[in-house]
């Protein structure tokens, strides 16, 4: 049959559906780009916000008509939502003909084959399910992920990741290496290690820190990536390899989520700001280049004005290079759902416009300051703007466009930056 997937969330879905369409080719189907083509139309899904769940429902309401025109054509849930909700979505929206959760991909294929109803076995958690052996099927030439662990023990009290993904569990760091070593050989040189606590990761005695610097011995590997990192497992040890494994880039991502220390306790971040802020001065004095991205939310349960200031002048004095910024989406089944003191909507919205406002123009100076440098950029494709301009990323994770042609796509080149907007580096 043919097959499209259709990926909503974080870069752990993004790897997921290669994984998925790894299972799926390996058992006869082919992907497709245009959805009229499709015989099966999967949609893997996110949990974090209410938001998302919505859209998903909404695109499966606008893709269920295809089926009075073929009646075979098969919609299917996976992923997060498919994990919190099980059948019940089955209820909620008519189209859908399966729902496979996160740690039973294996089964897709007969249920394709209609050999396999979906039910508790393909909805049931594996604590110890890393998918082992399975190549996923890469959609980029340049750029890839590899999962190297998977689920959370932190229970952040706003968060429905531990209940949808499960407990911790990492990869076999051979597996990794293997796999690693592979993808670059097959040519991409810019690898992101992917994990919903990414910097947790324990195997067999080894953490994080031997992990890069065993994956740093990689010949054909030209840079190397990790996300999401949690400030509790940033150890001097992981900055130490980071500062010393040449091929791992000058950039982390690095939740501060708050800057108040009630709301940091109220949402069981298990730091404080004055934490946070040893770490950026150590990161920073290791890696006096790097560039530090992080997630914010505003409108906590319980936030007053004065602790979303607080929020405000962390971002001040910290100046990250960029800011993921939401609004706290009430999450069924999380501790910080049952709080009494909800900030009403239109508060939540208020600050999340005055916190994206200020991080717009903290971004637009930290572009303009990389006017006049060389940065070396790994190209990617054609700029979309121009046929005589290619794009790609910087080392410290910085969309930038220089001239060039074909010759240059694939390959590292050293180019100066003249001119800058609040997302692009533009170089001569
Ligand atoms: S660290 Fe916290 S926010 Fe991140 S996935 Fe785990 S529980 Fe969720």
């Amino acid at each position: 049959m043919k097959y499209i997937i259709e990926t909503y969330g974080c870069q752990m879905n993004v790897a997921d559906s290669e994984l998925v369409s790894s299972l799926l080719i390996s058992a006869g189907h082919s992907p497709v780009t245009d959805i009229d083509d499709a015989q099966v139309i999967v949609f893997n899904t996110c949990s974090v916000r209410d938001h998302a769940e919505q859209r998903v429902l909404g695109r499966i309401a606008n893709e269920k008509h295809r089926k009075t025109a073929d009646p075979g054509i098969k919609i299917g849930v996976i992923g997060c939502m498919a994990q919190r909700m099980g059948k019940r979505l089955m209820e909620i929206e008519s189209g859908i003909d399966f729902v496979v959760g996160v740690d039973q991909y294996q089964h897709l294929p007969s249920i394709l084959a209609d050999d396999e109803p979906c039910g508790a076995d393909t909805l049931s958690m594996d604590k110890t399910q890393v998918y082992q052996g399975i190549m996923p099927h890469r959609q980029d030439a340049h750029c890839g992920f590899v999962t190297v662990m998977r689920g959370c023990d932190n229970f952040c009290s706003y968060c429905i990741v531990p209940y949808v993904r499960g407990r911790e569990r990492s990869r076999p760091i051979n597996d990794i290496y293997n796999e690693v070593k592979s993808a670059s050989e097959a040519g991409l040189r810019d690898i992101t290690l992917l994990g919903q606590n990414v910097n947790s990761y324990q195997y067999d005695g080894y953490h994080f820190p031997d992990l890069l610097r065993k994956l740093n011995d990689i010949e054909s590997l030209w840079r190397l990536r990790f996300v999401t990192s949690h400030p509790k497992d940033l150890s001097d040890e992981l900055i130490s390899a980071m500062a010393e494994c040449s091929k791992v880039c000058e950039h982390i991502h690095l939740p501060l989520q708050a800057g108040d220390d009630q709301v940091l306790k109220n949402m069981n971040r298990s730091y404080n700001v004055d934490h946070y802020l040893g770490l950026i001065d150590k990161l920073r004095t290791a890696i006096p280049n790097i560039a530090i991205t992080t997630d914010l939310m505003v409108g906590f349960p319980g936030e007053s004005e004065a602790q979303f200031e607080n929020t405000l002048r962390v971002m001040e004095s910290i100046r990250f290079d960029y800011a993921f910024c939401f609004k706290y989406s009430e999450r069924e089944g999380t501790k910080a759902a049952s709080y009494k003191d909800q900030v009403p909507e239109d508060e939540r919205l208020r600050r999340l416009q005055a916190m994206i406002e200020l991080q717009r123009q903290i971004t637009f100076d930290k572009f303009q300051e990389q006017i006049g440098k060389t940065v070396e950029v790994y190209v990617e494709d054609f700029s979309r703007k121009s046929q005589d301009m290619v794009s790609g990323k910087t080392r410290d994770f910085k969309i930038a466009v220089l001239s060039g042609g074909s010759d240059k796509i694939g390959g590292l080149s050293l180019a100066k930056v003249v001119d800058a907007t609040a997302g692009t580096l533009i170089c001569d």
